[in-house]
């Protein structure tokens, strides 16, 4: 309380004398890098000078993202961090003599592991949020459950409880909260989701999601693979790949990767043309640099699993025609191969073993949250604004 009132207080005096503050913005929708530079008045040659790998990169910044703009006591900026996934983030400054510069830099978080138990009132998903104000923690408990437990079964007094690890990032909740296992009572039976691998399982080892992607372009050559984050040991920075390259010549034909629902076709910064689409369980799929898209693709449109959807192109950031093909999590930037490979639906042999093994301790914590177990408290919204 008395932390708020200061902040007020400091709010207030703002108005008559500049101080150095720090501001929280949500992204725009549409805004690309080079938008935000412009609007800002900072100079467009600090995203021309990128690499194209980093320019392609910042194309990962998403509508709705958190991001921080530091101003000096001139009401300046002098720094700007924009995350573009859990492990970097763009960093604008400006430097002694004034001038700005960008590179990317790694995001520091911290990573709690929690416990929510909670008895059901009115569904799990606006239970959840009333609980813990963690949208995102709502979403994925409905996703690992879909498809395997008819919530409609449901009465009140029900319980569910999840156990998840969830990060920090400058004292605010961050990125998706990783959902380890989870269990709810349908009319006081029990049922259990177990994650191995970032998927989801029953008790048994049977796989719970039907989730399976097939190629997007035929007999295409990997040109790069997925790297979340690498420290480049020559150029002394760091880079990142959210996504696979396929080289393949201008025009091949790309199937979507799974059945869903267009969800973006346009031009998204270093990326180019982009076409997206999402599927059950919170998966999307991204196809970026393509040349054109398959005639009806727009937002909104139906497509199934391996249905022509564009044509391969070297639009935006690209140094050759290819396809970078992407695919999120709950909004978060996963491995396509891991999800392209698999075929099997139960774990076996060596898997099974370790799958059995994490079960007995997942089961441990969601009998401490059957048990005399107290939540963290809800997450406290803040005033956008905070000054020194
Ligand atoms: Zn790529």
């Amino acid at each position: 309380m008395i932390k708020k009132l200061f902040i007020f207080l400091f709010i207030a005096l703002n108005l008559y004398a500049a101080k150095p503050s720090v501001e929280e913005l949500t992204w725009p929708n549409g805004e690309s890098l080079l938008m935000f530079l412009e609007n800002n008045k900072i100079p467009l040659s600090l995203y021309y000078n990128l690499e194209k790998e980093d320019q392609e990169l910042a194309s990962e910044i998403t509508t709705g993202t958190r991001f921080q703009i530091l101003r000096d006591d001139d009401d300046e900026i002098s720094q700007v961090l924009i995350p573009i996934s859990d492990e970097l983030q763009i960093h604008i400054h400006k430097d002694k003599i004034g001038k700005f510069n960008l590179d990317f830099i790694p995001i520091i978080y911290e990573n709690e592991d929690r416990i929510l138990s909670i008895d059901i009132n009115r569904s799990p998903y606006q239970d959840i949020i009333e609980n813990t104000g963690n949208l995102a923690l709502a979403s994925a408990f409905m996703n690992a459950f879909k498809g395997s437990v008819d919530f409609r079964g449901l009465k009140k007094g029900d319980k569910l409880i999840i156990t998840y690890s969830q990060k920090r990032r400058m004292g605010r909740v961050f990125s998706t909260p990783d959902i380890k296992a989870a269990m709810i009572q349908i009319r006081g039976k029990a049922e259990y989701v177990y994650q191995y691998d970032g998927r989801f399982y029953d008790k048994f080892g049977k796989e719970l999601e039907n989730f399976f992607l097939v190629k997007p372009v035929k007999n295409a050559r990997i040109s790069s693979r997925f790297t979340p984050k690498r420290f480049h040991p020559i150029l002394k920075r760091y880079r990142a790949h959210l996504g696979m390259d396929y080289a393949a010549p201008k025009g091949t034909k790309i199937y979507a990767a799974g059945d869903g629902t267009v969800s973006f076709a346009g031009k998204k910064g270093g990326y180019g043309n982009v076409l997206t689409i999402n599927h059950a369980d919170g998966y999307m799929t991204l196809y970026a640099h393509v040349n054109g898209f398959a005639s009806g693709m727009k937002r909104g449109k139906s497509v199934k699993k391996g249905q022509l959807v564009a044509y391969v192109g070297n639009t935006g950031m690209s140094t050759g025609p290819h396809l970078h093909f992407g695919l999120y999590k709950n909004n978060k930037a996963i491995n396509p191969e891991s999800v392209v490979k698999i075929t099997k639906s139960a774990l076996g042999g060596k898997e099974k073993a370790e799958f059995n093994a994490l079960v007995a301790t997942y089961n441990k914590d969601i009998d401490k949250g059957l048990g005399d177990h107290k939540n963290y408290p809800k997450e406290e919204t803040f005033e956008s604004v905070i000054t020194f």
